[in-house]
């Protein structure tokens, strides 16, 4: 921007990095906000009705106040009145000039919508709004322009591996939403589909609108035990000959299953241990461990595995399902192949099975039924760090986006979180 008239040795000029236009003026309001009036100096409109250029001028509309990118902490607003062309091959048709670095009804420009969109990257629509001074509506009204609602198969070369998760929408009630990712070759992660549920017809017709190129690319698809996922998968497999893929169990959906069957061991004897021992031990023993069983025993401290110790001398049968629950951790840890896994898997089942412990006879079944694809992480164990790293990931979305309903702006929010440094930043 170039402030004309003054020399002096504390201001500064720079060009306004805008194309199309010469500046009139550069005012500073009461609040600090600098406006700059500017005046477009491209010739020419492109006719709507006929698409050719025409020169010839009609007139200007009434002025426009577009924010752009601040200045040194300062608020900026481009004014300008778009000129009006008008059309000797259609009748007299007017059109409004368009420049390149505004887009017509957005009360920005494009630059700080970018802006805009790249502060909303893990953040919320509220807070931008906030840190902004920028409406809400207008904060959305960025996302909707910017960005698809739905995949742009475009952008892809390859899938190779898919990720099915959920999560539940509203709180409290089985309300499931189904979200499905690719993990690219270079580990990128890119969000392809919000399903509204997760039954097998709505996942299996996501699986037909993948492009017929794309298809033979598909090798691995990573999900929860669901029988909606893996069936869907399965039928979209068998009726495309070019189609083959390896079901994988997601290992950390797995961890979940046994480590809450821990956890409902853990609360039995925390109940037995409160009739049992006295007020006085039962806080000293018992209170303040939940954490202490919840955590792996590696991340501990020296006086937590103690307490942990004591705990254990007091509820033998915490102490077993716990060691049961660190042994399967270490089976998933270890580069085993996936023959060895089985073994190892199995050989933990029956040491299990024969023990005096029940807690862990729903996962015993789990596992049985799904054993084949459990081990099929062993195969080709990189996409377990994928799955881990975007469960955190939906977790985080999950709290911020609490209360979008709309699924198409869950796709793009999680569009813009996965995406939004390498394409607006
Ligand atoms: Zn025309």
């Amino acid at each position: 921007m170039n402030i004309q008239g003054h020399k002096s040795p504390d201001m500064v000029s720079f060009p306004l990095d805008i194309p199309d236009v010469k500046v009139n003026s550069v005012r500073q309001n009461e609040q600090g906000d600098y406006i700059i009036t500017v005046e477009s100096t491209q010739g020419y409109a492109v006719c709507q009705q006929c698409g050719r250029r025409t020169t010839q001028f009609h007139g200007y509309n009434g002025w426009l106040q577009l924010r752009h990118l601040p200045v040194l902490g300062h608020r900026v607003y481009i004014r300008l009145r778009p000129k009006r062309y008008i059309c000797p091959h259609c009748a007299g048709k007017t059109t409004t000039q368009q420049l390149a670095w505004y887009v017509a009804k957005s009360p920005h420009t494009k630059a700080y919508e970018q802006h805009l969109l790249v502060q909303l990257i893990n953040s919320t629509v509220q807070d931008v709004s906030r840190k902004e001074t920028v409406g809400y509506e207008a904060v959305n009204g960025a996302v909707e322009r910017s960005i698809h609602t739905q995949v742009n198969w475009e952008e892809f070369a390859e899938l190779s591996v898919i990720g099915i998760d959920e999560i539940a929408l509203t709180k409290g009630r089985r309300n499931f939403i189904a979200i499905i990712t690719t993990q690219q070759a270079d580990g990128h992660v890119a969000v392809l589909s919000v399903l509204p549920d997760r039954n097998k017809t709505t996942v299996r017709q996501f699986f037909e609108t993948i492009p017929p190129r794309l298809r033979p690319t598909l090798s691995t698809v990573c999900t929860d035990m669901w029988d909606g996922y893996v069936n869907a998968v399965q039928e979209f497999a068998d009726c495309h000959p070019d189609v083959s893929i390896q079901v994988v169990i997601d290992r950390f959906h797995v961890a979940k299953n046994y480590r809450e069957d821990v956890d409902k061991v853990r609360k039995q004897a925390s109940r037995r241990l409160k009739k049992e021992l006295s007020p006085t031990d039962y806080t000293e023993i018992v209170q303040g461990t939940m954490w202490l069983v919840r955590q792996n025993h590696q991340d501990l401290s020296a006086v937590d595995r103690k307490k942990l110790r004591r705990l254990f001398e007091y509820a033998p049968e915490l102490k077993l399902a716990y060691t049961f629950r660190e042994e399967l951790t270490a089976i998933f840890e270890i580069p085993l192949t996936a023959v060895e896994a089985r073994t190892r898997l199995l050989k933990w089942a029956e040491k299990v099975r024969r023990s005096a412990l029940t807690g862990f006879d729903a996962f015993l079944t789990t596992l049985h039924n799904w054993l084949d694809k459990i081990v099929n992480y062993f195969v080709n164990r990189h996409s377990s760090g994928f799955v881990e790293g975007l469960n955190n990931k939906i977790k985080t979305i999950k709290r911020r986006c609490y209360g979008i309903t709309r699924i198409v702006t869950l796709f793009q929010r999680l569009y813009l979180d996965l995406e939004g440094y390498r394409r607006f930043a």
